[in-house]
C-alpha cells in the first residue's frame, strides 16, 4: 500500500519527486554491455518511453495512476536512446527510450502527462524513475556537441555519458543547484514574493541559483537580500527536490531574517510582503493571493511554516 496516491490533505505526505524510489540505479552496470544486453531482453524488464518530458501513464482499477511499461519485447528497440534507470528489490530491470513522439494505444486509455502533472499522482517508484528519465532527456537533447571541442558526441553509459569521438572528451549529465528558501521574521511572519512573470496574485517563496563558486548558504543570503532587500542570518536546510526542468536540484532551506524592511528589485520580484499566518489564511480565502501549488516544494516550505496543508479560496 506505500504506493498509494496521497492527497493534498495528508500532511505527511513526501515531498513530491523527492521519495525514495525503492530503484537501485545499478551505475556499474552502465558500461557493460554484455550485461545491458542481457537486462534489456530478460522477460520481466519494463520499458517506457519517454519523449519531450512526458511519458505514458494510465489508472489502474483501484483509482493509482501508474507509467504505463512494456516488457522490451514489445518496445519499439532503439538502442540509440535506450536510458538504463536500474533495477528494484524484486530484481526487475527498468528502462527509458527516447523517442520523437509517444507510441500510440490505441487499445489502451493511456494519456501523456508530465512531472508538473502526474508527479504527485505516481508512486514514488514511477516518479522516480520519470523523474530521472526526463532529466536525462532534457540533458541529451542540449549536449549533442563536444563543449571542448565542437564535434558530435554520442550517448554512452546507458544514456549517463555523452562521449566525443574527435577528442575523446567524456561529458556527464548537468545538474544545476537552486536554493529556494521561505524566510521568517522575529514576529514568525513569512515572506513571499511574486515573480515579475507569474500571473496577477501568485506569490511564493524566493528562490535562486546558486552561482559558481558560492556556497549555499551564501546564496541564500545573496538571493534574499537581492530580490527583496532582506537581510538573513540562520538558514536550516529542509529538503531537496530535482526539478528537471530542465536541470534543476532544488535545495530548500528555512531562512531567519534579520531585518524586515523589504526592497524588491522590480526585475525578478514585483513585489514582497510578510505574512503572518492569518494574513496568509485570509488572502488565500479571499482569493486576493494564489499560494505556491502542486508539485513544487515551495508550496512545502509554506505549509511546513504555515503548520497544516493551506486553506483553499472560498468561492
Ligand atoms: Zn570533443
Amino acid at each position: 500500500m506505500e504506493s498509494r496516491t496521497t492527497t493534498t490533505e495528508d500532511p505527511n505526505r513526501p515531498i513530491g519527486l523527492t521519495a525514495p524510489s525503492g530503484i537501485d540505479r545499478a551505475a556499474h552496470h552502465r558500461l557493460d554491455e554484455a550485461w545491458l544486453a542481457a537486462a534489456w531482453s530478460h522477460p520481466s524488464t519494463r520499458v517506457f518511453v519517454v519523449s519531450g518530458g512526458q511519458a505514458l501513464v494510465d489508472e489502474t482499477p483501484d483509482g493509482r495512476t501508474e507509467l504505463l511499461m512494456t516488457p522490451s519485447f514489445e518496445a519499439p528497440l532503439t538502442e540509440e536512446h535506450r536510458y538504463f534507470l536500474g533495477t528494484d528489490t524484486e530484481g526487475i530491470h527498468y528502462f527509458a527510450l527516447q523517442k520523437d513522439a509517444l507510441p500510440g494505444r490505441m487499445d489502451q486509455p493511456a494519456r501523456p502527462a508530465g512531472l508538473r502533472e502526474a508527479g504527485l499522482l505516481l508512486s514514488p517508484r514511477d516518479a522516480g524513475l520519470l523523474v530521472h528519465a526526463v532529466a536525462l532527456e532534457n540533458w541529451q537533447r542540449l549536449h549533442r556537441f563536444c563543449s571542448r571541442c565542437g564535434e558530435r558526441t554520442v550517448i554512452a553509459a546507458a544514456g549517463h555519458i555523452r562521449r566525443c569521438q574527435a577528442c575523446g572528451a567524456e561529458h556527464y549529465p548537468r545538474t544545476d543547484p537552486a536554493v529556494i528558501m521561505l524566510v521568517t521574521d522575529d514576529e514568525d511572519r513569512a515572506l513571499l514574493g511574486r515573480q515579475v512573470h507569474w500571473p496577477e496574485g501568485r506569490f511564493s517563496t524566493l528562490a535562486g541559483f546558486v552561482e559558481p563558486g558560492e556556497s549555499i548558504e551564501a546564496s541564500v543570503a545573496r538571493e534574499v537580500f537581492e530580490e527583496a532587500g532582506v537581510v538573513t542570518g540562520e538558514v536550516e536546510y529542509v529538503a531537496s527536490q530535482p526539478w528537471p526542468f530542465p536541470s534543476s536540484l532544488m535545495l530548500g532551506f528555512m531562512a531567519r531574517a534579520t531585518t524586515s524592511e523589504i526592497t524588491v528589485d522590480g526585475e525578478e520580484i514585483s513585489e514582497a510582503r510578510w505574512f503572518s499566518r492569518e494574513d496568509l489564511r485570509t488572502a488565500i480565502e479571499t482569493g486576493e493571493i494564489l499560494p505556491p501549488a502542486g508539485i513544487s516544494i515551495a508550496a512545502r516550505l509554506v505549509e511546513l511554516w504555515y503548520g497544516k496543508p493551506l486553506p483553499k479560496p472560498l468561492n
